[in-house]
């Protein structure tokens, strides 16, 4: 059967492979196994992703993995994903956070409000016109909750002209993870 109703995540998979194409610069704003990585690693093969993670044990673990398995457009980068613009120069095509803490791992080192809402801005202003952000959210964590809350504030108030925001949410399912997805539209302008 061809599911069409999908968990967050891999419903900002089917969203990403429709945009990317090989060649193209996208970001994975939170490594934490890699899933996500090397999705878009496998979607541009002749580009780069650039891969942020804060516990440097995940960031050990993923960069043996593609060692080994010899990968080379993926850059991983051990620092928060607020910090994006001090190492991105280019402009991206997608951009995929997937908020939260990283299961079995500590559940203390979590996305937080605070960066979580600096970096979705300082992506925002990377990505091409016509690219996309996408953003899987956890409110089964108190944590996730505040910044859950933040994010709709904060990208609700994004120009329509400039950007088109959609909130995906299952509506028959306690605390689900919910799907923020915004692309940048066509008349986006620098000078904003
Ligand atoms: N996308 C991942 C995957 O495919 O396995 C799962 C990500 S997990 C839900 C969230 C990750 O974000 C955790 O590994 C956590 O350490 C990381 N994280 C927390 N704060 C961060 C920050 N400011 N910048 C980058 N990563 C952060």
């Amino acid at each position: 059967m061809y599911k069409v109703v999908l968990k967050a995540t891999s419903l900002a998979h089917k969203i990403v492979e429709k945009v990317v194409v090989d060649g193209d610069v996208v970001v994975d704003a939170t490594l934490g196994n890699g899933n996500d990585t090397l999705f878009l690693s496998s979607l541009t093969i002749n580009g780069m992703v650039y891969s942020f993670e804060v516990q440097k044990s995940a960031v050990d673990r993923f960069n043996k993995i593609i060692d080994e398995e010899g990968i080379k457009n993926i850059k991983v980068i051990n620092d928060g994903h607020q910090n994006m613009d001090l190492y991105i120069d280019k402009k991206v095509k997608a951009i995929m956070f997937n908020l939260g803490y990283l299961p079995g791992s500590d559940k203390t080192i979590t996305t937080k409000s605070d960066t979580t809402l600096e970096a979705v801005q300082k992506g925002l202003k990377l990505l091409v016109p016509g690219g996309v952000m996408t953003i899987a959210v956890y409110v089964g964590h108190e944590e996730g909750q505040r910044e859950a809350e933040d994010l709709l504030k904060e990208i609700t108030e994004l120009d329509s002209k400039h950007f088109s925001v959609m909130n995906i949410n299952f509506i028959n399912r306690k605390n689900a993870p919910f799907l923020l997805v915004i692309e940048k539209n066509d008349s986006y302008r620098e000078d904003i």
